[in-house]
């Protein structure tokens, strides 16, 4: 007997906002002492009331359109009802019936629903006692909801790493699993080839934080549903996790667990108003037209892919260029390369003006800087055999080099074009010793 595996995805991520979704208490909470981010909204004090954060629905109606969805005409938060410690309010405030977004499609999968709601505290578990940190709830967050149209674990692998650059290059989310504000559920359930039905049951994988160990516990799953149903038993409706260290799912609850959360519209929060729904923002494009596009500006693939990856490098680029009128494949390489100072912990302008005072430098003579050529290819010869291999970063490195051992009294292109024919001419000398 043929199967064939079932797989949609449930995607959580934080929202880049200054404050939380219905409170002013900073959104970012990470890394801050427990429980010093919070105000009786927050709490869920008696009498606090929550006011929506309109960036939090902007970039919600931004992404929900980046992902191809429908924007909703009527759209409201309604509460999610079930009791856990982390829920100060005995209720999470979600969206249900009427979600932002619906109905749209990326990298080929059909995206079911994108909705907004709040996060909850967290827990933490520490010798033998569990405590509650509150600094996390009401933090907004955005639910990526696919239809159950993945069978390779492999597509989704791609299809989620295409989503974090999305949202990175979107500035919707950090998306940084470490510090979890991108989490990823997904289910599976397996089917006999050729059938087109839904299986009566799913399973949940959850708790899992990174891609890699997500295509992992995918395969096993796979593995440990096809065994049961070969050998003529039902799988059961369950979430499991998954264990990293023995590679298996474990399960964690049963279906009879599963909550009723009865739903129903919040009453302290009236619908979205159709103004606000038709937010318009800047014009958005997919991860791989903004690649094509750095392609096309005579950026390689590679650093195409680093800028479409990191807003503030590619804002940088273009500011770079801009104030030095090099090219955005010169300024990319640049700044990626830190040749004039990295990006991440110094303002664009030092860069600039450190690039400037360089380009007012007496260069050095050709003599010098074939001299100084061949001492970099003698002294980097793993870097040297990468860019042989095709590496180019490799010869980036080596240019980098060069300008720093040169103090930055050398014309990039110029070393470029020196290092390349120093490089070949060694191998071919090489080659024929
Ligand atoms: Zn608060």
């Amino acid at each position: 007997m043929k199967y064939e595996p079932v797989i949609g995805l449930e995607v959580h991520t934080q929202v880049k906002t200054a404050s939380k979704m219905f409170c002013g208490c900073p959104a970012d909470s990470f890394g801050r002492e427990p429980n010093s981010n919070t105000c009786p909204v927050c709490l869920a004090l008696p009498g606090a009331l929550p006011v929506p954060n309109e960036i939090a629905v902007q970039k919600t109606i931004q992404l929900a359109k980046a992902l191809g969805c429908q924007i909703a005409d009527f759209s409201q938060f309604e509460r999610k009802n079930y009791f856990y410690p982390d829920l100060p309010k005995g209720f999470q405030i979600s969206q249900y019936a009427h979600p932002v977004g619906e109905a749209g499609e990326f990298e080929g999968i059909p995206v079911r629903r994108v909705h907004l709601e709040e996060d909850t505290g967290k827990l933490i578990h520490e010798g033998g006692e569990s405590l509650v940190d509150f600094n996390r709830s009401g933090v907004p967050l955005i639910e990526i909801v696919t239809e159950p149209e993945f069978s390779d674990p492999a597509v989704v692998t791609k299809f989620l790493k295409e989503l974090r650059t999305l949202l990175v290059h979107l500035e919707i989310s950090d998306a940084d699993m470490e510090k979890g504000s991108l989490r990823l559920e997904a289910n599976i359930s397996l089917r006999r080839a050729g059938e087109k039905d839904l299986p009566p049951y799913k399973v949940e994988l959850k708790n899992i934080n990174s891609f890699g160990f997500l295509e992992k516990a995918l395969r096993v799953e796979i593995e440990r549903q096809q065994e049961l149903l070969a050998s003529g038993k039902e799988v059961a409706q369950e979430t499991r996790g998954f264990d990293e260290k023995k590679g298996v799912t474990v399960s964690q609850r049963r279906k009879e667990e599963a909550f009723d959360y009865r739903y129903f519209p919040e009453p302290d929060l009236p619908p979205l108003t159709k103004q606000t729904l038709r937010f318009e923002g800047k014009a958005m494009r997919t991860p791989q037209e903004l690649r094509d596009d750095y392609i096309a500006q005579g950026v390689s693939p590679d650093y195409s892919d680093i800028l479409v990856r990191d807003p503030s490098l590619s804002q940088g680029t273009a500011a770079f260029a801009k104030a030095t009128r090099e090219s955005i494949a010169g300024s990319a390489s640049i700044l990626i390369n830190k040749r004039y100072g990295d990006l991440k912990k110094e303002p664009i302008e030092k860069i600039v003006s450190r690039y400037k005072v360089s380009q007012e430098k007496v260069l050095l003579t050709g003599g010098e800087i074939e001299t100084l050529a061949d001492k970099i290819v003698l002294d980097n010869e793993s870097a040297v055999a990468d860019y042989l291999k095709g590496k180019e970063p490799a010869l980036q490195f080596l240019l980098g080099q060069l300008m720093k051992e040169s103090g930055g009294k050398v014309a990039p292109q110029e070393a470029l074009d020196l290092l390349k024919k120093k490089i070949h001419a060694r191998t071919s000398t090489s080659a024929k010793n």
